[in-house]
């Protein structure tokens, strides 16, 4: 269903989900506007996890990739404070060189078995995405959560799992984020963009480490206002969403 001009994208119902697992390649992926929408769950009480792919080591130019993924990971912990989430699980797949593969995918199903969302949210995986070219890590990371999400949900596959003590189960919505065809938003105008901005600044030393990084508020106040006015609100934060329960629209006639 695409926006038709002058129209504006339908609220994510309050009640649509309790518990929401996001899934990306790199420390600080959530904190560029997707933070503002976790701010506005947590308050709600949803439980939001967090699943890194990597460390993000090879993130900072001068510095040595295992004192950068230390210190990334301290940084990652504090950003999620900010927003209500303690639980962060950060694997060690390599930075830069992040490679879709069944292991991947096995990694991603493993945290939706534990964590048992009802929503996962997934970074676009589209070589074009909402801020132009996208990055390889990406790509590949919003791809395997996506595939994982299906995985996660079948007693066949990845049955070792099943040895961990981890039993199946079906998210029922996928959320992308940056995607360029967004269907549904989340009004996080006040405080929620605050937390949302300090949640940025949380990761103090990495972004100091790009030089011509715009500040924080700048950016996190610019990316959610962009999407505010697809919602008709200040600040938003959009996302293309999937429901995986809806019955497939076929032999339903034309609507039209
Ligand atoms: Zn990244």
């Amino acid at each position: 269903m695409a926006q038709r001009p002058g129209e504006t994208l339908p609220r994510l119902p309050d009640d649509a989900f309790r518990r929401v697992l996001c899934v990306v390649a790199h420390p600080d992926d959530v904190e560029y506007g997707a933070s503002a929408a976790v701010a506005v769950w947590t308050s709600r009480g949803v439980d939001v996890s967090y699943l890194l792919l990597t460390r993000g080591e090879a993130g900072m130019d001068g510095t040595e990739p295992e004192d950068a993924a230390r210190l990334r990971h301290g940084e990652q912990l504090a950003a999620g404070r900010e927003v209500g989430v303690t639980d962060i699980e950060i694997l060690a797949h390599p930075d830069g060189m992040l490679v879709y593969s069944l292991d991947l995918r096995r990694d991603i199903a493993r945290a939706i078995r534990r964590t048992r969302p009802d929503a996962v949210v997934v970074t676009a995986w589209d070589v074009e995405f909402v801020a132009g070219l996208n990055q390889a890590d990406h790509r590949v990371a919003g791809l395997a959560a996506l595939d994982a999400v299906r995985d996660a949900g079948n007693r066949w596959v990845f049955r070792e799992l099943l040895d961990e003590g981890l039993e199946p189960w079906s998210p029922r919505w996928v959320l992308s984020s940056g995607d360029t065809r967004p269907t549904h938003g989340v009004d996080v105008t006040g405080e929620p963009v605050q937390a949302a901005v300090r949640s940025l600044e949380a990761h103090g030393a990495y972004l100091a480490s790009i030089e011509g990084h715009p500040p924080a508020r700048v950016l996190v106040e610019g990316v959610t206002g962009m999407q505010g006015r697809l919602l008709g609100t200040a600040n938003g934060v959009v996302f293309r969403v999937w429901d995986l329960q809806a019955r497939p629209p076929l032999g339903e006639g034309d609507e039209g």
